[in-house]
């Protein structure tokens, strides 16, 4: 007799909880687990998840009762393994746990959780003496209500746990569960019509058609399917797509119908992919000028013996095409491509050129898609087979997330954009930078990465300066068009000479008027949405706030609302004020939507669009603003960051900051740095073909130092002086730092515990703790917010400065009265 040692899987769960969690494996499933497959198991007293497994041993854990796993839901991998060790960097170096890694990367398609539901068979007949006790109480209890959640089905059975009998009762075919259940995840399939067989031949076909005459309608119907397949397409097709023949056709199911019924055509369903297909045509990718080709050439040589390249290529020099002259070399050697982007208002132009080098063999994926089409772009990567010649996803264009794909032949990352902040992830944990992320996996995977901007974070310069980078320089524009002329317009000046209308100075004003005159393109850009930032009682200066934060309310004109942009907390204008009811009230400040209603007044002409995100909500709303502002039927974009970031448009030659002193005056390390780059890269914008554009920067301190270094296209200047005052005030690149936030519902508590908790840090990080001090916002969805940095050596482990305050924060939150308390740990904050 063989004798099975008893097996067991260790598994991530999806919760915020340290370490894998042990489980035996049933007797059956011997043999059908392997590491990747999703599994679902019980945790606690009533719940079930949707587990990964990460490893198969005999190794008997002790110390607490072990349960079984439930059952198996996949039969291959959705994870492959190795990628495993990505994930336990990122917990590790973020401080978070493999559950919310695991969480942050799968497509919610992917992710079941346990509120699962059962269904009721009507058609089951019921054998009662087959069933047992158990059985039937559930089957009764089920058959009564339908439909009931597992938890409830829990609360009916005998002993509180109905996973058992749910799962024998399935068997029987007595109940089903949800779809969402087995895999949130359905194909999708469309009807195809083909002929049958016995037409195949010319001669049969010939004597069909002649036999038909009588019935027009199915003749006509039968002569255009065979237009279509046969000589409409460069290859001859077996079948055609039933609802587009009917539409082109312009005849009804009725007349096809009747042509399957008489056995001349034949259905048949077709899986189909959900992700729409490139039609368009395919073009080679452009010949490098002279220093594209100087740069292209040094990328190749860096990324021979370094890991990492960054390329800084100033605004239209051209850094798109040398990513498309790599990515040819990548695919050609069968590898996979990941093309990171910050936000998903760059990706429509880029994936259209992209599309355009490579076909289909380019594709998305990005926070817009739902759930199915997720789950289908995550299979095709981990499905990519270089040994195949079909036409397979190689190059994946997406944001943060997609560095969690599971490329299993990954040759190249480009990180485009890699100074912008949007790569990194707030909240939830895992708190990750996705361009570091990507530097991580590719010494994990062998991968090379190419960082690419005009503006590099100070972070990415000094690694290529100190030599962990390669460096590649170009700078100078594609066609040598010179970078757009700057000016300064005071706006101090202005406001006092009583010279602004609205809040134009005179020279934006005059700039735009030649411009709409020349028939040219305008984009405005302000750092903030809504309409005013707040308004205010002219008589007794009361300002609305939200009752959840501390921020004012901003004015939304359109609906005549304030809204918090924090939480969302919404209110009616308010007609009078609250504190001492006079009728006047006026706004404060401007957002974007202001600026749209001033442009539409003092250009009564123009045609204005506004992107920002309370226009760009539905899922085809960039598309539609960036494609008709190319096609020309714009005149003047107004827009927050998203209008700064990487766009190509042709025609633009004024470029208009509205105004540069809450850029310069945010509070916070890197906010010269940020200044500096959104100026530059708005500016870059303008007259990216045919001839030099212009920018106005409207500003109180025209002379601000990094304004001038944005006027001399000063990067290096900019560089140094901000490096200096890292290192003297000890920030990054040459400390570390570490973010701790606290909150608490109750301001009092949380003032005594962030007291008490910097004592506690201090008393082993000494002179590294900073704070605790009050956010910028300390008030946020009824949450009072504290936080503190840690400042560490860069020479001093990271790893045990973590655990250390691991074990600090463990002990702040176990002491009395301290339970209230949630404190998140951020490292690298941006
Ligand atoms: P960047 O990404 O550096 O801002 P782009 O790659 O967007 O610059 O290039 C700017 C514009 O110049 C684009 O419209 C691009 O198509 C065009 N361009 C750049 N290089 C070439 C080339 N070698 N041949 C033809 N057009 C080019
Ligand atoms: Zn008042
Ligand atoms: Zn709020």
């Amino acid at each position: 007799m063989i004798h099975h040692a008893q097996r067991f899987v260790d598994v991530i769960l999806p919760l915020p909880l340290p370490g894998k969690f042990t489980y035996s494996v049933p007797e059956e499933m011997n043999g059908e687990l392997q590491p990747g497959v999703r599994v679902i198991v019980q945790f606690g007293k009533k719940k079930f998840y949707s587990a990964l497994v990460h490893r198969i041993h005999n190794d008997e854990p002790t110390g607490y009762e072990i349960k079984s796993v439930e059952t198996i839901l996949d039969k291959q991998p959705v994870v492959h393994p190795e990628l495993f060790e990505f994930w336990e960097w990122i917990a590790s170096y973020y401080h978070c746990s493999l559950g919310e890694v695991m969480k942050a990367a799968l497509p919610s398609g992917l992710k079941l959780e346990s509120e699962t539901r059962v269904i009721f068979n009507p058609e089951y007949e019921t054998d009662k003496d087959e069933l047992s006790s158990r059985e039937h109480l559930l089957l009764t209890f089920l058959r009564n209500r339908k439909i009931s959640s597992v938890s409830d089905l829990n609360r009916a059975d005998q002993k509180g746990n109905a996973y058992s009998v749910i799962k024998s009762l399935l068997n029987r075919g007595a109940i089903s569960v949800e779809e969402s259940l087995r895999s949130g995840y359905k194909p999708r399939t469309e009807t195809y019509v083909r002929l049958a067989e016995e037409y195949s031949g010319e001669s049969q076909l010939t004597e069909l058609v002649d036999d038909l005459s009588r019935a027009p309608k199915q003749q006509e119907l039968l002569m255009r399917f065979l237009e279509y397949t046969r000589f409409g397409s460069v290859e001859a097709l077996e079948e055609y797509n039933k609802k587009l023949l009917l539409k082109k056709v312009g005849t009804t199911t009725a007349t096809l119908n009747t042509l399957i019924q008489k056995g001349i055509f034949e259905s048949v369903e077709r899986r189909v992919d959900r992700i729409s297909q490139y039609a368009g045509n395919i073009r080679d990718g452009f010949e490098l000028s002279l220093a594209q080709e100087k740069a292209y050439t040094e990328i190749e040589q860096h990324l021979e013996d370094k890991q990492v390249t960054l390329l800084h290529g100033i605004t239209s020099s051209g850094k798109t095409e040398i990513y498309i002259r790599l990515i040819e070399k990548y695919i050609q050697e069968k590898k996979q491509v990941l093309y990171l982007l910050p936000e998903i208002a760059l990706t429509t132009q880029i994936v259209q050129r992209l599309n355009q080098v490579f076909g289909d063999k380019a594709g998305i994926y990005h926070s817009r898609f739902n759930d199915a089409e997720r789950v289908e772009i995550w299979n095709k990567v981990l499905n990519f087979n270089p040994e195949s010649d079909e036409n397979q996803y190689q190059v994946i264009i997406g944001a943060r997330s997609s560095v969690f794909l599971p490329f299993r032949f990954p040759g190249l990352i480009i990180v485009d954009e890699e100074h912008e902040n949007s790569y990194k992830q707030f909240d939830p944990a895992p708190r990750y930078h996705a361009r570091d992320a990507a530097i991580v996996l590719s010494h994990l995977t062998g991968a090379k990465v190419l960082l690419g901007t005009a503006t590099p974070a100070i972070e990415s310069y000094y690694n290529a300066l100190t030599g962990k980078y390669g460096l590649v320089e170009l700078s100078e524009r594609f066609q040598q068009i010179e970078l757009p002329k700057i000016l300064t317009a005071d706006l101090r000046d202005a406001y006092k000479r009583k010279q602004m209308r609205g809040h134009f100075t005179p020279l934006l004003f005059e700039e735009i008027e030649k411009a709409l005159e020349a028939k040219e393109q305008v984009i405005l850009f302000q750092n903030r949405r809504g309409f005013a930032p707040f308004i205010e009682c002219k008589t007794c200066g009361w300002v609305p706030k939200c009752k959840h934060c501390d921020v004012s309310l901003t004015y939304h004109k359109h609906n005549n609302s304030l809204v918090c942009h924090y939480c969302g907390y919404t209110l009616h204008h308010p007609s009078n004020c609250q504190a001492c009811g006079s009728a006047e009230i006026t706004t404060k400040g401007f957002g974007t939507e202001k600026i749209e209603d001033e442009v539409s007044l003092i250009f009564p002409d123009a045609r204005i669009a506004r992107m920002d995100l309370d226009t760009t909500r539905a899922r085809k709303s960039f598309e539609k603003i960036i494609h008709d502002y190319d096609s020309g039927k714009i005149d003047i974009l107004i827009g927050t960051q998203m209008v700064t970031k990487g766009l190509d448009f042709q025609n633009v030659s004024i470029v208009g900051i509205l105004n540069a002193d809450n850029l310069l005056n945010y509070p916070d390390f890197r906010a010269y740095e940020r200044s500096y780059q959104l100026m530059a890269q708005v500016s870059g914008r303008a007259g990216r073909k045919r001839r030099q554009g212009k920018v106005i920067i409207q500003t109180s301190e025209p002379d601000h130092h990094i304004i001038q270094q944005v006027i001399e296209n000063d990067y290096t200047g900019m560089y140094k002086g901000q490096l200096a005052e890292r290192k003297h005030f000890k920030y990054p690149p040459y400390y570390r730092l570490i973010g701790l936030v606290l909150k608490h519902r109750d301001k009092r508590e949380l003032e005594r515990i962030a007291n008490q908790l910097g004592s506690m840090l201090r008393r082993s990080f000494r002179n590294r703790v900073l704070g605790p001090e009050d956010p910028v916002i300390n008030r946020i969805q009824t949450w009072y917010i504290k936080q503190f940095w840690l400042k560490i050596e860069r020479d001093i482990s990271i790893v045990s400065a973590k655990k250390k305050l691991q074990e600090i924060l463990d002990e702040a939150k176990t002491q009395p009265g301290n339970s209230g308390v949630q404190i998140n740990i951020d490292v690298d904050p941006m």
